[in-house]
């Protein structure tokens, strides 16, 4: 499998760390309001990566975090004239909705800014202690950019470049930094905003800080994959790199991923020139599984354009394979029993080499485009040769590899399935009541019920999850 790796700026053949094992991270949104469908796109990409490694038999450990602090955060806060706490635990339950809707897996570890703040301060502590980082007169900290020999190496930029740029990178403080391209690790506390103790100051971390102490956290040192928009090669990334690797010595990731921007109307996407969509704008006019069809239908390193036509577009290819699988499951309700002929075996053998393609397509830098055309041409073979004659086992096998290769994309294409769900979802209400009604007897039997079906449930703050066993 080949990747294309920002920092080579090639794609390399995919060889992890540890055999078998994908240790990845990916940057996730702010939570100041709902997440835009600019959001969605590497929440989707990444997770379709993961699938399919996934599918390929790695064990993929894949975190993504939440910045739950942030001047736009407390901005919002003050607004409202409530915590900060308040508004980024609202839009954290609001973007797990869009994530679901998306059919975007749940992390194995969804970490927030506010909980880690303690590994912050020791890796800033460590930094400075090594000549890295220097606490200016009113305790905020800097990170020292030229003391770390490779700073640039991501974005491609040198360090001289960015001088004669300098003005741009003055944020706040600046008048305190020994340089300009030095960068904030922890900046004293401001009236009205939320603060920790710290051995500098009572303040808050800066944002880069974040994701080198839970990457170290959850994934180790060293990672197999570091993902984001492209937006975050620079800085973002780039001081990622920077304090991670001048902290532990070691290469913080081996692969970087970046997806490109989304624009809407060929134009930046920009909530004061209105052309701004939240997911769950789009989602009251389609399904959410459109727009996840929509993101993968272009590369995920092409510029991506949004518009009405194109969303027309997604949403009838999407149906063009609902529509093959709903005809396979009517079929496969009154076909014959029967052993595949000979004349099915052949097909069947002929239509695997759509998976042949779909494989091919993924493994050259997740190009999911392809990948998507090869299951249209599997629907096309199956829609020709499928009938009211053919055997159940024929008509079974190939509904598995349309459906197969479609969960790979984290597309919902078994509608069949999708009643199932409804129907999870009534008993679970209709337990939720019980309970209410302190009806523990029939609330148990409900759960013993969908434990029998492989259904097991979770009661967690946001409510209760479900998943298949
Ligand atoms: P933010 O909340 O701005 O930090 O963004 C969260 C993620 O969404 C980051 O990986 C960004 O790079 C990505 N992102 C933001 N806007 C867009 C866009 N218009 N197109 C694609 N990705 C985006
Ligand atoms: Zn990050």
């Amino acid at each position: 499998m080949k990747i294309f790796n920002t920092l080579s700026r090639k794609k390399e053949e995919f060889v992890p760390l540890k055999e078998g094992e994908v240790n990845m991270y990916v940057c996730g949104p702010t939570v100041y309001n709902l997440i835009h469908i600019g959001n969605a796109r590497p929440m989707i990409v990444f997770d379709t990566a993961r699938r399919y490694m996934e599918h390929k038999g790695y064990a993929v450990n894949y975190v993504s975090n939440f910045t739950d602090v942030d001047d736009k955060i407390i901005k919002k806060a003050n607004e409202e004239g409530v915590e900060p706490s308040v508004i980024s635990e609202r839009y954290i339950a609001e973007c797990k909705k869009d994530m679901e809707g998306l059919n975007v897996k749940t992390a194995t570890v969804h970490p927030k800014a506010t909980e880690e703040i303690d590994g912050m301060i020791e890796m800033i502590q460590t930094l400075i202690d090594k000549g890295h980082a220097y606490v200016a007169q009113d305790g905020t900290v800097y990170f020292k950019t030229r003391s770390f020999k490779d700073y640039g190496k991501l974005s491609h930029k040198n360090l001289d470049d960015l001088r004669s740029g300098e003005r741009s990178l003055l944020v706040s403080g600046e008048d305190q930094k020994q340089d300009p391209l030095d960068f904030v690790l922890w900046k004293p506390k401001k009236e009205g905003e939320p603060y920790w103790e710290s051995p500098w100051c009572q303040g808050r971390p800066g944002w880069h800080i974040e994701c080198s102490v839970m990457s170290r956290k959850y994934l180790g040192e060293e990672i197999d994959i570091h993902a984001g928009g492209e937006d975050l090669i620079f800085p973002h990334h780039e001081n990622e790199i920077a304090q991670s690797e001048a902290a532990n010595d070691k290469e913080f990731a081996k692969y970087w991923m970046h997806n490109a921007f989304l624009n809407i109307d060929n134009k930046k996407m920009s909530k004061s020139a209105g052309n701004f969509f939240t997911v769950r704008d789009i989602s009251e006019k389609y399904d959410l599984q459109v727009l996840r069809f929509f993101m993968l239908s272009a590369h995920y390193r092409s510029p991506l354009n949004f518009s009405a036509e194109l969303m027309e577009a997604a949403k009838n290819g999407l149906e063009r394979i609902v529509s093959c699988v709903g005809n396979l499951n009517f079929l496969l309700e009154s076909a014959a029993d029967a052993e595949m002929t000979e004349e099915e075996k052949g097909l069947i053998k002929e239509a695997e080499k759509y998976t042949v393609k779909f494989d091919e397509a993924m493994d050259d830098d997740i190009n999911t485009a392809d990948a998507i055309s090869a299951i249209f041409e599997l629907v096309k073979f199956t829609n020709t040769n499928v009938s009211e004659q053919s055997g159940k086992a024929f008509v079974q096998a190939l509904k598995d590899e349309i459906v197969m290769l479609s969960d790979i994309c984290g597309l919902i294409v078994d509608k069949k399935e999708e009643i199932l769900d409804a129907d999870i979802e009534a008993l679970i209400q209709e337990r939720q009541d019980a309970r209410k009604a302190k009806n523990f007897a029939r609330a148990d039997e409900i759960r013993d019920m969908l434990a029998a079906q492989g259904i097991v449930l979770e009661d967690t703050r946001e409510g209760v999850k479900w998943k298949r066993a």
